[in-house]
């Protein structure tokens, strides 16, 4: 830790800009409402003791412990986010894309500890999203898991469903992970089978979104209600219905794809 700190704050990246997580979550300005703060400056004012950083193009993302209370960095100016809730309060997408790299980049090196080859401790790569075995000579990159989300139009309607993990009140389109061996395509058709008891067709390709929460590549698709009555698994998904556009429940936040896609049905159905 001391190493990181000593050869990073007394070279010319004390003067980058940085985003900071604590375990708490992120540290942004009150004043700006800007995770992006100057890097030296912040790690002496608010004595932060790092424990791991990337340098991300220009940027630094930084792991650190707070020693301060929560009532001592507000008095400095500052203010601590759940990493979750803060993404979904911005709207900028620059700064969005930001927040995904960096959470994403947190959450790998804060799982990823030890080779798992021979279980020696992992050394970080300062410019490089890249750990190294050191015994072994095994590297290791972030993880992606890819899933899917398939929003399902019949007629003037759409199918939302909701897990128990979801907010009260709000539903969404249908999603889950591609399994081994399995194209993107064949998980939709599986999913939907298998979650909500419908058969669909017409798959047309929506858009993508990293979502580190932890890992996930979520690719969407839109299609076509082909046959079948809506048959819950009552496993993941605990309710599932048909809406149409004056009858929408409550969404998932407008910086998810889920809502995008979802927004897209509601602009041209
Ligand atoms: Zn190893």
């Amino acid at each position: 830790m001391d190493v990181i700190e000593k050869n990073i704050l007394s070279t010319v990246y004390a003067e980058y800009f940085a985003i900071f997580f604590t375990d708490d979550g992120v540290i942004v300005d009150c004043q700006t409402s800007s995770p992006l703060l100057h890097f030296a400056k912040t790690v002496k004012k608010l004595e932060l003791i790092i424990s791991s950083a990337y340098l991300d193009k220009s940027i630094i993302f930084v792991k650190c412990h707070r020693i301060l209370t929560f009532k001592q960095i507000k008095n400095n100016g500052f203010h601590i986010y759940n990493e979750k809730s803060f993404f979904n309060s911005i709207k900028e997408e620059e700064t969005q894309r930001l927040i995904l790299r960096a959470t994403h980049w947190l959450t790998w090196d804060t799982r990823l500890q030890y080779c798992t080859k021979c279980g020696t401790e992992l050394q970080s790569v300062f410019d490089a999203t890249e750990k190294k075995c050191s015994l072994c000579n095994l590297s290791f990159y972030p993880k992606l898991s890819p899933a899917i989300m398939v929003l399902i139009q019949k007629d003037n309607e759409i199918l939302l469903a909701r897990s128990a993990h979801f907010k009260p009140g709000v539903y969404s389109a249908i999603a889950g992970f591609i399994d081994i061996g399995e194209t993107a395509e064949l998980a939709v058709h599986r999913e939907v089978k298998e979650e909500v008891g419908l058969e669909v067709s017409e798959l047309e390709y929506f858009g993508s979104q990293s979502w580190p929460f932890p890992d996930s590549f979520m690719i969407a698709f839109k299609a076509k209600y082909l046959r079948g009555e809506i048959n819950i698994d009552g496993n993941e998904i605990e309710d599932a219905q048909w809406f149409n556009l004056n009858n929408l429940p409550d969404l998932p936040p407008v910086s998810s794809i889920s809502r995008k896609l979802i927004e897209s049905f509601i602009l041209k159905p």
